[in-house]
């Protein structure tokens, strides 16, 4: 058997073309959406997502404004524009690039972020509502693999769904996720005793942990849904250089139903779904002005 491929490129081309359509539909209303991205310091991998996602914005006719900030930048300077930025009306997502320099609390970035902008969901109000399964703004990456699984028509209900990491970004919101459209979850991490006894089990596997290959075929059932969120770049080797995933694809090919490609599976979607968040945002802002 040969997995099918769950194409993020496809499947964020057309959910792009239609939050272009929205995005065009508020400009004519004289809404234009905004993003604002601040990125602190000059960590290379950083560097080029902050470019994809403004170019992004760009292609979907959204704007963006971009804040460049050194490494030894002091936080009071990036909170004060913090400041500036929620009170401007005409921006409607705020997005800090993650991680920061040792000097900044995270945790304090993240929470100036206007509850109303935080289009990453990483607020601890709006995490707070996504695990209460009421209206937040949902982190990108799992949100894009339940876009993923919805296009694939992959059961989520009754599912056994195992998540291998549960980082703020993307472990425990997915759990979450899955959780709310009733699968059954379970968590691992790097305590987990016997990881590839409960890898077996799972319907849906969703692999978050940041290690190149790390989830071969003999830890996947058969017919098994293979998620691979993980972004790494190859140290040596015939591939050096090269982007792999957290999931060893040829041998997890060979045995999983379906399964993501990295690059151009989940990586796309993450940044599909900034965009529909930022578009969201301004739909209420259009929404709120001509109430007014
Ligand atoms: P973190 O480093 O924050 O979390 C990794 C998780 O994996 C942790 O929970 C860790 O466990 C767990 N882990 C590490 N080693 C093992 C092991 N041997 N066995 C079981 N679990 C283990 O990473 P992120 O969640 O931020 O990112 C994960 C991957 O996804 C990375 O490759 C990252 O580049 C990629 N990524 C991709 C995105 C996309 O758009 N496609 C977006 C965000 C991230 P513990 O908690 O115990 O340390």
């Amino acid at each position: 058997m040969t997995a099918r491929i769950i194409d993020g490129n496809v499947l964020s081309a057309r959910v792009r073309g239609e939050i272009a359509d929205r995005a065009a539909t508020l400009s004519a209303r004289g809404v234009q959406p905004c993003l604002a991205v601040i990125l602190v310091g000059a960590d290379p991998a950083s560097a080029v997502y902050v470019r994809n996602k403004v170019a992004a914005c760009e292609k979907a006719g959204l704007r963006s404004l971009r804040f460049d900030y050194p490494q030894d930048a002091a936080p009071a300077e990036v909170m004060a524009r913090l400041a500036e930025l929620n009170a401007d009306p005409a921006v409607h997502g705020i997005l800090v690039q993650l991680p920061l320099p040792p000097q900044f609390d995270e945790t304090a970035v993240l929470e100036a972020i206007d509850l109303g902008k935080d289009v990453d969901g990483f607020h601890a109000e709006n995490v707070g509502r996504l695990s209460q399964n009421r209206e937040a703004f949902i982190p990108c990456t799992p949100h894009g693999v339940m876009k993923m699984l919805e296009s694939a028509a992959v059961p989520v209900q009754g599912a056994e769904a195992v998540i291998i990491g549960r980082s703020n970004i993307v472990g425990k919101p997915m759990a979450m996720l899955l959780t709310n459209a009733g699968a059954t979850v379970t968590v691992c991490h790097s305590k987990t005793r016997d990881l590839a006894f409960h890898t077996r089990r799972a319907d849906i596997l969703v692999a978050a942990i940041g290690k190149p290959r790390f989830v071969t075929g003999d830890m996947i059932k058969p017919g098994a849904t293979v998620i691979d969120v993980g972004i790494n770049r190859l140290q040596d080797g015939p591939d050096a250089g090269k982007l792999c995933g957290d999931v060893d694809f040829e041998s997890a090919r060979a045995v999983a139903g379906a399964i993501t490609p990295v690059p151009g599976g989940v990586g796309p979607m993450t940044i599909t779904m900034l965009l529909e968040n930022t578009v969201i945002s301004a739909e209420r802002a259009a929404r709120s002005r001509e109430l007014a």
